[in-house]
């Protein structure tokens, strides 16, 4: 039976309960007590997404509810291509793109929101709780529009998300506003971190708790992180089947839930070589690999607004599984760190030479990669996309001086009617709309 622990400490868990639980008790981030090790060859029977995934996430299922149902779980979760784009005829080196952005809201977010919905619906069945179980989200952009796409139209559950009045694009808004049905959408009138006010206070107030029973969906579930992996999986499988060599990855980076996931890969013995964890102004995982030392801070607002993280969670996971600073760069991770100009500029050069545009988190990948040496940059990488730029519009078009195709997906969310209400930035307000 594979167990979980916090990064703080106390009792094995099981997978299920770490589920459930979301955070630890006692503020840590759960991580598994050890790591599968694959060979190689232990995926030589699997050739598809579904049987990667089912192989990869097998050990960390096992002796859990979910052990019989992970099949189905994984089917609901990747429906749609996770595509490894060849750029080496366009850029004359073996750099290529994962596309993690063919999911319904259009960035990466789909795949983890989607496999904990699945996962989470199916272990609220054995709870015996009369209270309705509603996922409280607080968004400033992408999350909230996956977590709600993920649980849409589940039985049983309710979501509510909260996004600030006016603080969002307009199809991030539309992403947020189009569900209906068992999805509740308010905009709150205050800053991002009003809404996560709103929601911490709302999971602790008495009144509410004995009416409702709440749960987050938020990044630093297990439940996120893990599909997250096979992503990584799949696409180095799929490189070392037709080159025979490892890749490497440059991921761009905000609260690290993504980051860690390739580390997590490379670690269970994947053929991944090298990971660059790339930040945009916000740089304290930069700076904690230029000084060893963490130094949380405010966030600072950027282009790449969905990466714009000061204290980002899952460092703490990083170092407890992985250690610290020098036995992270020994293997093979490193940080850097790209500025709004140098976002426009990248976005600028590679709409001119590539057949699409990048959204301005993944450029700051696209630039990590142009800065390094000319041997480094003929070694097999991929950077990873982790939007369509169709979803950052405003910010991508004016620097292409182009209108950017909308993917089908997209587009469908953004033909449905918009309906929200906007309340004040307080837990009466909430407790009102959730009567
Ligand atoms: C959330 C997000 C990121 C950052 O991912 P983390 O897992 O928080 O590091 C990067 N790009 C996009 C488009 C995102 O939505």
């Amino acid at each position: 039976m594979m167990t979980y622990k916090s990064t703080r400490g106390g009792d094995a868990i099981s997978l299920d309960d770490a589920l459930l639980g979301g955070l630890a008790p006692d503020g840590g981030l759960y991580v598994p007590t050890k790591l599968p090790q694959f060979g190689i060859d232990d995926f030589d029977s699997c050739d598809d997404t579904p049987s990667i995934a089912a192989r990869y996430l097998a050990p960390f299922f096992d002796g859990s509810a979910l052990q019989d149902a992970l099949a189905e779980i994984i089917a609901e979760t990747f429906h749609f291509p996770l595509p490894l784009v060849d750029l080496s005829p366009e850029l004359d080196a073996p750099l290529s793109v994962l596309e993690l952005f063919h999911g319904p809201t259009a960035a990466f977010k789909d795949i983890g929101a989607g496999f904990l919905a699945a996962c989470l619906v199916r272990l609220d069945r054995d709870v015996a709780d009369e209270r309705p179980l509603t996922i409280l989200v607080a968004t400033s952009g992408d999350t909230g529009g996956a977590v709600a796409s993920a649980f849409h139209r589940r039985e049983g559950v309710r979501v509510v998300v909260l996004f600030p009045e006016g603080k969002v694009s307009p199809r991030q808004q539309h992403q947020l506003t189009c569900w209906g049905d068992n999805v509740v959408s308010l905009a709150v009138r205050g800053v991002f971190d009003d809404c996560q006010q709103m929601v911490k206070t709302a999971f602790v107030d008495e009144a509410l708790g004995t009416r409702f029973r709440f749960s987050s969906a938020n990044s630093i579930n297990i439940g996120r992180l893990l599909p997250q992996s096979v992503y990584y999986a799949i696409a180095s499988l799929d490189y070392f089947r037709r080159h025979g060599r490892k890749l490497s990855f440059l991921v761009p980076t905000g609260n690290l839930g993504n980051g860690l996931a390739a580390v997590l890969a490379r670690a269970a013995g994947l053929p991944i070589q090298d990971i660059t964890l790339v930040s945009n102004e916000n740089q304290t995982i930069p700076d904690f690999f230029a000084t060893g030392d963490y130094q949380p801070r405010p966030s600072v607002a950027t282009l790449a607004s969905a990466m714009d993280v000061g204290a980002p969670s899952n460092l703490e996971r990083l170092r407890h599984v992985f250690g610290e600073r020098d036995d992270l760069t020994s293997m093979g991770l490193s940080a850097s760190s790209v500025s709004d100009d140098e976002i426009e500029k990248q976005i600028a050069v590679d709409a001119k030479r590539l057949p699409f545009a990048w959204c301005p988190h993944t450029a700051t990948a696209m630039y990590a990669w142009s800065q390094q040496g000319d041997a480094k940059r003929q070694t097999d990488q991929a950077i990873v996309a982790t939007a369509h730029p169709a979803k950052f519009e405003t910010i991508v078009e004016p620097i292409i001086g182009n209108t950017l195709p909308v993917p089908d997906a997209l587009a469908e969310l953004l033909a449905l009617p918009s309906e929200f209400q906007t309340i004040d930035a307080t837990v009466a307000a909430l407790s009102e709309v959730l009567s």
